[in-house]
């Protein structure tokens, strides 16, 4: 008798679980990034091309495998890491099912080298969509080196539901910092098409933190307490470098990244008043609870898990941020913030130059007690340059007396009129302003004046733009410009050029860009003066804004300084005069008529 159940060949059982296990490239990543940790390696390198869709390569210098293990690996349910099903319930290893190695290999073509400490050779083995083709011994350092080629090569239908190569990349980033992250002991390295694109060190977290994000650890604020159910650790970053999309979030739940909206909740609500509306905090947090009580089983690739005491642990996590954020100042009421707001929007434009009649720079300024306050904004901005923006101070305060301005007043909100002694002035507000940036700019050495925002912005550039922002990072810099990368392909704005119109700085820089990308390539001038002009364009004050008297004054004695004051690089009038012999000369032209 025969019946019609046949059990699946084992090829096609591989590829059905693959189906669970491996995405995308990215999970091929995380699968063999994570099996490195667990082999105790302190060196990872990882290598992808294309996205990862063609080439992928992870060598570590970890315990590796014999021959008999080498083979033994990429069968279904082969694993090292459990041994009862009573493993399952307090695993502390990343790997957990045995099945990653044999779905991957049913869905590429993969080459794997390995060799214990205690061998003198090792072994080499190729596997073709599940079916070994060569092994042979073969010299090999200490560790174990896989590469996998061709992603769904064999299942054409999956390989076309990838996405872009640019796509594909940010999440093999993702995984990759996830890992570095929870293993901040292991050096790692990643390689993008042959380059070196990350190399991180073993060390702190707090460097690690530092240096796969391009900030300063000062940003970091340490969060940490120990409880019977929950160990918590790990940082917060300052408000100033929330973003507005929820990029830098990392939850860790025993050395595994987990996503949690409940937990996430807990964390960001622990910022409410200290961030603008829509903002989402920076923090990198572990969690650590008895294995036994926390299930990560429910989901196939791992990133969500069940916590047996969650309302536990959402209060300790909310809890432990708001101390660590509170240890820095007190927390301030809504109101208060509100208040701050208001003030420095209303810090003019030309305040932070206007001129202190009492202002002596050879005076120390008091020591007084900081208000909560100074200390609040102290947490929301890096240090300013004092002694820098002293020096432009005392300069401003010398030059103030250069014209002799008996009455002023805004025409038509585009031209200021100047009466001097003997003659006035038609000033077109806008290019005066341009003028006066430009040459500023370009004399400048060393940094600007830099004015502080209260709520950074963050700018995210497309990948050429990207490159080309770091071509010139260190010139916007100088301009006044406080950025820093933050994250890939993403600039955070934490300050502006002092005299910069209170705008958005996310939408100048952008602007600057686009203008610096034109001018560059159109008028064949140097970087530094193209990113000068683009920088004074966008940021001098528009044909229409109304100006306040002491910002028309400012305008005006700031142009009379200028080396080309009445007309600008191409050559358009800044300044009509009109003194008593031109006076003269119109009324007479026009008699004769
Ligand atoms: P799991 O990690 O769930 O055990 P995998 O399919 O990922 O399953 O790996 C199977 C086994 O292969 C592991 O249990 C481990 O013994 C071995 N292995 C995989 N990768 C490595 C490596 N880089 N170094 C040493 N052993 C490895
Ligand atoms: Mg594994």
């Amino acid at each position: 008798m025969s019946g019609q159940i046949q059990l699946l060949p084992e090829s096609i059982a591989n590829q059905i679980a693959a189906g669970e296990v491996v995405q995308r490239p990215a999970s091929v990543v995380k699968e063999l990034l994570e099996n490195s940790v667990d082999a105790g390696a302190t060196q990872i390198r990882l290598y992808i091309k294309n996205g990862g869709i063609n080439y992928i390569q992870v060598d570590d210098d970890g315990k590796g495998m014999n021959a008999l293990d080498s083979r033994m690996c990429w069968e279904r349910h082969a694993t090292s890491k459990i041994r009862s099903a009573d493993d399952l319930y307090k695993l502390n290893t990343l790997g957990f099912r045995g099945e990653a190695l044999a779905s991957i290999a049913s869905v590429a073509q993969v080459e794997m080298k390995t060799k214990t400490r205690d061998e003198p050779y090792g072994t080499r083995l190729v596997i073709d969509g599940g079916r070994v083709l060569e092994q042979e011994n073969t010299a090999t350092t200490d560790g174990t080196s896989i590469t996998v080629k061709n992603l769904f090569f064999n299942i054409p239908a999956r390989k076309n539901f990838l996405k872009s190569i640019t796509v594909e990349t940010k999440h093999i980033m993702d995984e990759f910092n996830r890992v570095a992250l929870a293993y901040p002991g292991i050096g790692f390295e990643l390689f993008n098409q042959g380059k070196s694109v990350v190399k991180l060190n073993s060390g702190t977290l707090r460097h690690r933190i530092s240096e796969l994000f391009r900030i300063k650890e000062d940003d970091l604020l340490d969060a940490g307490e120990e409880t019977e159910i929950v160990g918590i650790s790990g940082f917060i970053g300052k408000p100033k470098l929330s973003k507005r999309t929820r990029g830098n979030q990392y939850l860790f739940a025993n050395g595994r990244f987990i996503r949690d909206a409940y937990l996430n909740h807990a964390i960001s609500s622990a910022f409410a008043g200290l961030m603008e509306e829509g903002y989402h905090p920076f923090y990198v947090v572990f969690l650590q609870v008895d294995p036994a009580k926390i299930d990560v089983n429910i989901h196939p690739t791992k990133s969500e898990v069940k916590f047996e005491d969650s309302r536990h642990v959402y209060s300790m996590l909310h809890a432990v941020i708001r101390k660590s954020l509170g240890q820095f100042f007190s927390l301030p009421s809504a109101q208060q913030l509100q208040n701050n707001i208001q003030r420095s929007e209303s810090r003019g434009q030309f305040q932070s130059t206007a001129p202190n009649p009492r202002f002596n720079p050879f005076e120390p300024s008091k020591q007084k007690q900081k208000t909560e306050w100074e200390k609040l904004d102290e947490l929301l901005k890096p240090a300013e340059p004092e002694v820098e923006r002293q020096a432009d101070f005392f300069q401003d305060l010398v030059r103030e007396d250069a014209l002799d301005i008996r009455g002023i007043f805004q025409l038509l909100g585009k031209y200021i009129v100047v009466q001097l002694d003997e003659e006035m002035w038609l000033v077109h507000q806008n290019r005066a302003h341009e003028q006066i940036l430009f040459e500023r700019y370009s004399k400048k050495k060393g940094a600007a004046h830099t004015q502080q925002l209260l709520f950074p912005r963050t700018l995210e550039l497309s990948a050429s733009d990207f490159q080309m922002y770091q071509d010139i990072e260190e010139e916007i810099r100088n301009l006044g410009f406080d950025v820093s990368v933050f994250g890939k392909q993403t600039v955070i704005i934490n300050g502006l050029p002092g005299d910069l119109a209170k705008s958005d700085g996310a939408d100048v820089l952008e602007q600057i860009f686009q203008d610096f990308k034109t001018d560059f390539q159109a008028l064949k001038i140097s970087k530094k003066e193209a990113l000068i002009k683009a920088t004074a364009k966008n940021t001098a004050i528009k044909a229409g804004k109304v100006l306040s008297e002491t910002e028309m004054r400012k305008i005006v004695q700031d142009l009379s300084h200028c080396d080309q004051y009445n007309v600008n690089p191409k050559g358009a009038p800044i300044v009509i005069k009109l003194d008593e012999d031109s006076l003269e000369r119109f009324f007479q032209s026009q008699g004769k008529k």
